[in-house]
């Protein structure tokens, strides 16, 4: 695997203009990231990642890289694109099993977020950063979202999932799990409970 990685990074042209990252919807630093990791950055580079998407992880493993940044690699018009998924994938499973997420000073400003998905949980990890005080409200037993409950194991592993959970815990944002907001509790008493604001990351899920 890791010599795989790196053949493939060194394929990388270190575009001056990364048509890779056009491609990418969020920006992610595609030449950067290798070229830290090149020069024998691991940690770096995943920190680069991370900061720019905490789930970073997960995006090597489920989005749609032939449309996007693999399918824009300059090195694709002729052959193969460079295999960016599994450089990022590398890479961010490194730095993650060894990262210690800094946290701004706690601004004691309490924030809910309806909804563990991708949206609520990324969401909790950059506010929780800012040093907000983040409690998540899901209705199901576990997060995720569909990245549990709709893409299979053998694409997006559970164990990723859980270990999210473990470094959310570990940056202090709070999960209350079997909670619908909507029903017994509303919008209106969370304010009332001195959330200050509230982001709906409830997904679009058509019954
Ligand atoms: C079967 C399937 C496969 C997919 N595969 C891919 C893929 O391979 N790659 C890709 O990029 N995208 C894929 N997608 C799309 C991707 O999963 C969604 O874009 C993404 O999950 C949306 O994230 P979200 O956080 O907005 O919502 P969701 O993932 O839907 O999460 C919403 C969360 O909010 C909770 N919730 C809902 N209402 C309430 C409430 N009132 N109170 C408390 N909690 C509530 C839900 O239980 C859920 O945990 C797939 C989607 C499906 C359905
Ligand atoms: S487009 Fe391809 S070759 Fe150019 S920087 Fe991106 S990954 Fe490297």
């Amino acid at each position: 695997m890791a010599v795989h990685v790196v053949n493939e990074a060194k394929r990388c042209l270190n575009c001056k203009k990364p048509l890779c990252r056009t491609g990418c919807p969020i920006n992610t630093p595609i030449p950067m990231m290798i070229q830290e990791f090149l020069n024998g950055g691991i940690a770096e580079a995943g920190e680069m990642v991370f900061e720019n998407n905490p789930l970073s992880i997960v995006c090597s493993l489920v989005c749609d890289h032939e449309k996007q940044c693999e399918g824009h690699c300059i090195l694709g018009k002729k052959g193969a694109p460079v295999h960016i998924s599994s450089i990022e994938n590398y890479i961010s499973s490194a730095y993650f099993d060894q990262m210690k997420i800094k946290r701004e000073e706690r601004k004691n400003k309490r924030v809910a977020v309806i909804g563990s998905g991708p949206a609520g949980i990324t969401i909790s990890i950059i506010l929780a950063k800012r040093g907000y005080d983040v409690t998540i409200f899901e209705t199901r037993e576990k997060i995720g979202g569909v990245l549990r409950y709709g893409i299979p194991a053998f694409r997006l592993p559970k164990s990723i999932l859980d270990n999210y959970k473990e470094k959310m815990l570990e940056l202090g944002i709070r999960f209350r799990p079997n909670t619908t907001i909507g029903g017994a509790i509303g919008i209106d008493d969370l304010f009332r409970d001195g959330y200050l604001s509230v982001f709906v990351g409830t997904g679009v899920r058509i019954h």
